[in-house]
């Protein structure tokens, strides 16, 4: 076991910086006798024009049949969360390695740019959990964004403009319903590059990046299980699990003997609504990428702050990229505003957080093993 204390171990895991959290996760790699595979991003530079990559560690046997796929960083500055999961993980392996017969694919900083910039989208204000779409057929259309695009992104930064916009919001939401509103959200729009939840207009170097890994690492693995590591939505401090399996297939079964079936088929996170329909999800890339496997798993968040909070850091993240050459003070109040709610620096959110990705992690190490050839 790790005999670090839970707070100190959150302290040792979570790092400040994007480059600070890749050091760490190579060097608990490194730890773990686990070998590194490092795809350098060719297209993009970090805030001080560093280098910047997707960082893979792997464990176990090459022709296993089963493995666990562990992702963070798909949405930039929630993955200090999962990068923080993934050292702990690494430092845990060190002292007590995998199952036999069990791979561990451990994914860093899938959007890089995003974790080096702050910025929950990649390098092209692209959602990369929207991005996994069939780019083979015209994009999925979403005809109610329009009407929402000016109250979601500000044109301009002022408690009034900030105030107009989320009565315009929430105008919307009286006429069209909150079920409706989450759902146009879920489902990502193809139309707005310089909206949210923008799905892109092809393939990011990100999606091209999960195919190249999982054909580099997962390739012949038949049972792949999936922990996407997010924060922003759900209960403060708390895990709340999207499930991308079907409901009552026998992924989803799995998913619920693995996590607790009162985790998987919460219906809270959503403030009611029941779950959108997403698409383009990186959960959709695993899937399109090892088609010879089964994949069960899951999205799992850690809720941080309300969801208007919420609302107000993606507008800040829009509005940083709109507004290049902001004041310095009010561009880092902006970043903190988004940290606030995908990063916290709290301390007892850390410690709860990491608490239960310790456990998760594990609940899904026994269920892999456990899954029948
Ligand atoms: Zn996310």
């Amino acid at each position: 076991m790790n005999p670090l204390a839970p707070a100190a171990l959150a302290h040792a895991c979570f790092m400040p910086t994007y480059a600070g959290a890749r050091a760490h996760f190579l060097a608990a790699a490194a730890a773990a006798g686990a070998p590194t595979d490092i795809l350098v991003h060719e297209q993009a530079r970090g805030p001080d024009g560093s280098t910047l990559s997707t960082d893979v560690a792997v464990l176990g046997p090459r022709d296993a049949e089963r493995a666990l796929l562990v992702v963070s960083g798909t949405h930039g500055p929630e993955g200090f969360t999962g990068s923080a999961a993934q050292i702990a993980l690494l430092y845990r392996l060190a002292v007590q390695p995998p199952p036999a017969g069990l791979r561990i694919v451990l994914v860093h900083a899938i959007n890089p740019w995003g974790f080096a910039h702050l910025s929950r989208t990649t390098e092209n204000n692209v959602d990369l959990n929207r991005n996994f779409i069939d780019w083979e057929a015209p994009p999925p259309d979403n005809p109610l964004y329009p009407s929402l695009h000016a109250a979601l992104t500000a044109q301009e930064w002022s408690p009034e403009a900030l105030d107009a916009a989320e009565a315009r919001l929430q105008a919307w939401i009286r006429v069209q319903g909150h079920a409706t509103f989450v759902d146009v959200l879920a489902r990502g729009q193809y139309t707005h590059p310089h909206g949210v939840h923008y799905g892109g207009a092809g393939r990011e170097w990100s999606n091209r990046t999960l195919e190249t890994l999982l054909q580099r690492h997962l390739a012949g693995v038949r049972r792949i299980g999936l922990i996407d590591w997010h924060t922003g939505l759900g209960e403060r401090g708390q895990p709340f699990f999207l499930c991308f399996n079907e409901p009552g297939d026998a992924g989803w079964e799995r998913a619920c003997r693995w996590w607790g079936r009162d985790r998987i088929e919460t219906r809270a996170g959503f403030d009611g609504s029941a779950r959108p329909r997403y698409q383009g999800l990186l959960f959709q890339g695993v899937q399109r990428y090892a088609p010879a496997a089964e994949v069960t798993g899951a999205v799992i968040e850690f809720g941080t702050l309300a969801s208007a909070e919420t609302r107000r850091a993606l507008q800040a993240d829009s509005y940083l990229k709109t507004h290049p050459g902001l004041p310095q003070d009010q561009a880092r109040a902006l970043r903190a505003l988004l940290l606030e709610a995908f990063s916290p620096p709290d301390p007892d959110w850390k410690r709860s957080v990491l608490g239960h990705a310790l456990r998760i992690q594990e609940q899904a190490i026994q269920g892999v093993e456990a899954w029948p050839a």
